[in-house]
């Protein structure tokens, strides 16, 4: 595993890969804007190539974080896409959030070619990236977990296989559910608090030492009480995430109430221009509710 790609360096790919040529790994990268491969290499080192194919090319690892579905296939198996130049015995990884079906669509091609994949997305945000301490969710074979566990440990502080290709993002899923559910209740809390003419700052003081704390109570109230959304995960993003939510609950059966309304509200927090702050912001449109902003 000593050559290794990166494709797709962005908020998460460009420090995630910047460990990995820290840590010793001999790095090609490839991002479809290529300025900032040049700024990568300029910054750590490693080399560029102009399509993710050529830089493909004699890697025995790939990895790869884009945005969803489509980017991932656009990088994969579209024009000079990666999997074309791959050799047999290479291993691609996803660091990208996407659905399990491309996960397994992916695998099954890469199967044919004498390749393996994972799918590993990631959660810790930018924070987990640059700092390596993600928490990496992994789908596939325990032989090419075995082979890619030295490489993702660079990047995170916790590196778990929960089962067959696709299992990485269903269990992300997982993560976005709860995450969505909580983040409204928190809202709702602090807004209520805030109605009901009480120090919001103490009561979190107080419920925080119970039933009531979350990482999210602890690490967002205060931006939230002050109306700051600047903190990480947009809610582009998110809607995009819950958008695979749904569709995987349609397609096993789960029943997501809460899940699709908060969806729903996320919808309300880009049409008031939101789109790019981060998820607390369920609080700005609790406010807006409330007749305040
Ligand atoms: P980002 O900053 O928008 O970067 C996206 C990267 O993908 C860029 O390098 C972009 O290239 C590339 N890309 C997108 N579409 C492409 C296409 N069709 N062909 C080639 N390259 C393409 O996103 P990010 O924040 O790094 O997130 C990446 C993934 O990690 C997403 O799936 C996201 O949901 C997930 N994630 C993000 C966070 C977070 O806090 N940001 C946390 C957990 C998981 P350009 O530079 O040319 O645009």
């Amino acid at each position: 595993m000593k050559r290794i790609t990166f494709i797709g360096l962005g908020v998460m790919g460009f420090p995630m890969a910047g460990h990995l040529q820290q840590a010793g790994f001999d790095m090609t990268v490839y991002n479809r804007t290529t300025a900032k491969a040049q700024q990568w290499v300029s910054q750590y080192g490693g080399q560029f190539a102009e399509t993710p194919a050529e830089a493909s090319r004699n890697a025995d690892l790939v990895l790869c974080c884009v945005g969803n579905d489509d980017d991932l296939r656009q990088v994969t198996v579209g024009e000079d896409g990666a999997f074309a130049s791959l050799k047999p015995g290479t291993l691609f990884i996803d660091h990208t959030t996407a659905s399990a079906e491309v996960a397994r669509e992916l695998s099954a091609m890469l199967k044919q070619q004498g390749c393996e994949f994972l799918d590993a997305p990631v959660s810790g945000g930018q924070q987990g990236a640059e700092n390596a301490a993600l928490t990496i969710m992994v789908g596939g074979s325990e032989e090419a977990f075995a082979k890619a566990i030295p490489v993702l440990d660079v990047m995170a502080k916790a590196v778990n296989l929960m089962g067959p290709v696709g299992s990485g993002q269903l269990c992300k899923m997982v993560n976005q559910i709860c995450i969505a559910g909580l983040l409204q209740g928190l809202s709702e809390g602090l807004n209520f608090a805030k109605r009901a003419g009480l120090d919001a700052h103490k009561v979190v003081e107080v419920i925080s030492q119970g039933a009531a704390q979350s990482w999210q109570m602890e690490n967002r109230h205060k931006t939230m009480l002050a109306g700051e959304y600047e903190h990480g995960f947009a809610v582009d993003w998110m809607r995009k995430d819950l958008d695979i939510v749904l569709t995987e609950a349609r397609n096993n059966g789960t029943s997501l109430p809460v899940t699709a309304l908060v969806d729903q509200y996320y919808a309300d927090v880009q049409a008031m221009g939101g789109g790019r702050w981060d998820t607390s912001s369920l609080m700005a449109r609790m406010e807006a509710l409330s007749g305040k902003d």
